[in-house]
């Protein structure tokens, strides 16, 4: 595969930018494939390779790189209006009342530019109607770049995960593994009273995959409900993606009081929002006391890329057409894992997968789990399976970014680029895409 014109590109990069890439993410080894444009399902490299997307820009991509006419056009329209205004338009409306009729536990929402955007303004949020400071999250879980929980350790003794964040910061997050409702219970008994908000990913999509175990987030949800403290699902990455419009809260059945979203909802655009009953959400400014602000918030670039993308969806047959070629995905990679590498488990649900390097296979096949681990106690995979960050951490993650990578990427195959970061169908790719990636997993695993 030919690759000058990314090394050249890359070079040049170096001099301006750390790490010559503005997320970190995107330096993959030895350099980045640089992208010219997309097309479909695939996307066309700086020196002309094409290759079958699955990074789908880490999540926003429903559409692959071909977007609906009518969000085409509403983008366009939109830009050439005048871009931004500072002042209210009536797409956002739109939006909110879209996303207000789908996502049963949103009344009322605040959009904002990032993830990371929505994740620390819900935080803020959550003290500020709690009066409370302590965050409870999970081991691995992601929620952005944001101080509160770029975190590592346990409850009661965090510490910062990067330089930058001060000691004391760490002192009021409490991380505790996903998946284990002891710890869950234990954190309340020490710390309950002082607990604003327990903040998930309802399935964690950032370190490998990982589901909910049965019963789970009902245990979150009655913890937070005896001790007074918000249970905030960060759906950035299953919103608009797992279950549909009603996203993860709606498929689980399972009611947080805050929501935060980005990636699909901006329809490809700098988007976060917070989502919530309207008497938790009503306490940011102006209707609260709780400052929340942004320059860009609500773009109407965004605002029309998003609620065009999310009317398209509701009308068209996307959601069975991204689930059933995630779900053909699943299926022949794990097929393909009992043969070549029996003590990989491929992980994902809906339009979302990925296989974990894991280190130990299970005595049997039978009755496993065929379509992405699903956390069944009566699977012979169960003993093995990955429950939470720590388990993802442990598998051979190098062999990912070192090796499988490198061989998915000759193959005309682009994965993300860590053992960590999931992966996603659209509605671009077609079954003799997956049918060819079968092919490269063949080769590669
Ligand atoms: C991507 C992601 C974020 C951060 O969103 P950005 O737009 O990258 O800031 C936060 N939480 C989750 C669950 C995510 O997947």
């Amino acid at each position: 595969m030919r690759d000058e014109r990314s090394r050249e590109l890359y070079d040049r990069a170096l001099s301006v930018m750390p790490g010559g890439v503005n997320s970190s993410v995107r330096a993959t080894m030895p350099y980045p494939l640089f992208v010219e444009r997309g097309d479909g399902g695939h996307v066309i490299d700086a020196d002309g390779n094409r290759l079958i997307d699955y990074v789908m820009g880490y999540g926003p991509l429903l559409y692959g790189h071909d977007l609906p006419d009518s969000v085409q056009s509403a983008i366009q329209s939109h830009a050439s209006a005048g871009p931004m205004y500072g002042a209210p338009t009536e797409v956002e409306i739109d939006l909110a009342e879209f996303v207000a009729r789908h996502v049963p536990s949103v009344e009322s929402v605040r959009f904002v530019n990032s993830g990371t955007e929505a994740t620390v303004s819900a935080v803020r949020l959550a003290r500020g109607y709690t009066g409370r400071d302590k965050i409870v999250v999970m081991q691995g879980g992601y929620h952005g770049a944001q101080e509160t929980t770029l975190v590592d350790g346990e409850a009661g003794d965090a510490h910062p995960s990067t330089p930058g964040v001060p000691q004391e910061f760490a002192r009021h997050t409490l991380p505790i593994p996903f998946n284990d409702e002891e710890a869950a219970q234990e954190v309340f008994e020490e710390y309950g009273d002082d607990i604003a908000a327990v903040l998930t990913e309802p399935i964690l999509g950032n370190t490998g995959i990982v589901m909910p175990e049965d019963g789970y987030h009902e245990t979150l949800r009655d913890l937070c409900d005896d001790y007074g403290s918000l249970l905030i699902f960060d759906e950035v990455i299953t919103g608009f993606r797992v279950g549909g419009l009603q996203c993860a809260q709606g498929e689980f059945g399972v009611t947080p009081d805050v929501t935060t979203f980005g990636k699909i909802v901006g329809g490809g655009f700098p988007v976060g929002a917070i989502g919530g009953t309207a008497e938790i959400i009503e306490s940011f400014t102006p209707a609260g006391e709780v400052f929340q602000s942004g320059t860009f918030s609500g773009h109407p670039v965004t605002m029309a890329a998003g609620y065009e993308s999310l009317t398209y969806a509701a009308e068209n047959d996307v959601y069975e057409h991204v689930n059933r070629l995630g779900e053909k995905l699943r299926e022949g990679i794990t097929e393909i894992c009992e043969d070549q590498a029996p003590e990989y488990t491929v992980v994902g649900t809906d339009s979302m997968f990925k296989t974990v390097f894991t280190r130990e296979a299970p005595e049997s096949f039978e009755n496993s789990c065929s379509g992405g681990c699903r956390q069944r106690p009566t699977c012979p995979r169960y003993e093995t399976c990955p429950k939470n960050g720590g388990d993802v951490a442990s598998a051979q993650t190098d062999r990912w970014e070192r090796v499988f990578w490198q061989e998915m990427r000759e193959q005309g195959v682009f994965l993300t680029a860590n053992q960590f970061e999931c992966q996603f169908t659209s509605y671009a790719h077609t079954d003799e895409d997956v049918e060819k990636t079968l092919e490269a997993y063949k080769e590669a695993l």
